[in-house]
């Protein structure tokens, strides 16, 4: 299915600008992170689906499409576990040497690019929609932007929420030094979309218009 969506997508390109320049990142390690995991299953939907399955399902498309065009992703998680110290005894405890040790990994990754999966929740069921938010890094907030856009154009031309710095309490975010992206694909809290959201088919299209934007775009800004 993967295979003949790219075909598919890739067709529909031909003959705009180039879409798939592999060789500008030879330099660079992508990194996939599925958010939560284990014990964090993060937002839960209104099917009861969390958000943690959800964001490694499309992690793992993710890396299986970067890897067709030639771009290893490593990920931080490749399963539904956290990296908790084994010593962590409190919830709190645990959620930060998750985060921690995911830091530590992407920084071992140097020079890194990240996308981080995540999905969104609110306390109505209206808000929909695709938000990506980016580091204080350089060449985020063009990526970001990029991103957003792309995502848009492809899945949701309806969609008018523009791409964003991520605030300060996210942790992760704020304690990497590579260029990065947060990618909130949709709402689990919209019943409309918590059902696509859960479906492999727009699991697919959402890896693949992302993995796009990492393989258009360029950090010609650093
Ligand atoms: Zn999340």
């Amino acid at each position: 299915m993967i295979l003949i969506m790219l075909f598919l997508w890739t067709a529909r390109h031909q003959g705009e600008a180039p879409c798939f320049q592999p060789m500008r990142f030879a330099q660079r390690t992508l990194i996939l992170d599925a958010g939560h995991g284990g014990e964090d299953g993060g937002a839960i939907s209104l099917t009861g689906t969390p958000e943690s399955q959800i964001n490694l399902a499309i992690v793992l498309k993710m890396r299986d499409i970067c890897g067709f065009w030639g771009i290893p992703a490593v990920l931080t998680r490749a399963g539904d576990y956290s990296l908790k110290d084994s010593s962590a005894d409190t919830i709190v405890k645990m959620k930060r040497s998750d985060l921690e040790h995911r830091v530590e990994l992407i920084e071992a990754s140097k020079p890194a690019a990240l996308i981080s999966i995540h999905q969104n929740i609110f306390s109505t069921p209206k808000a929909w929609g695709t938000q990506v938010f980016y580091a204080p890094t350089g060449g985020s907030e063009q990526w970001g932007v990029f991103t957003q856009s792309l995502m848009a154009d492809a899945l949701q031309p309806e969609n008018t929420r523009r791409s964003k710095q991520i605030t300060e309490d996210i942790f992760l975010m704020n304690h990497i030094t590579c260029p990065a992206i947060l990618v909130e694909c949709g709402f689990l809290s919209n019943g409309e979309e918590a059902r696509l959201l859960e479906q492999d088919e727009y699991q697919c299209q959402l890896a693949l218009v992302i993995a796009d934007s990492y393989l258009t775009y360029s950090f010609a800004s650093e």
